[in-house]
């Protein structure tokens, strides 16, 4: 399953941060997804595959960018010749 994220977006978490919390705020989109705790603000990074395998669920989503804009911002349908996606058309 392909994560559709988006700035804003509240993410529920199988692991518990020290603080108590299992909710983080989407802060940054990218080849890493910058989280926010919702309860102590600490930020971290982390690579998409492996916050897909940590994501309970989104519990809440940011507001809807125009997808031009977001496709603009972050590239959703084009790989900008990262090295992280090496898909084969054929
Ligand atoms: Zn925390």
């Amino acid at each position: 399953m392909v994560m559709d994220l988006r700035i804003g977006d509240v993410l529920r978490l199988r692991r518990r941060h020290p603080c108590g919390s299992i909710d983080w705020d989407v802060v940054r989109l990218g080849a890493d997804i910058g989280l926010e705790c919702k309860k102590c603000r600490h930020k971290v990074l982390i690579d998409r595959p492996t916050l897909q395998r940590r994501v309970l669920s989104v519990i809440e989503r940011g507001a809807p960018v125009d997808p031009a804009i977001e496709q603009a911002l972050f590239g959703t349908t084009s790989n900008e010749g990262d090295a992280a996606s090496d898909e084969s058309d054929d």
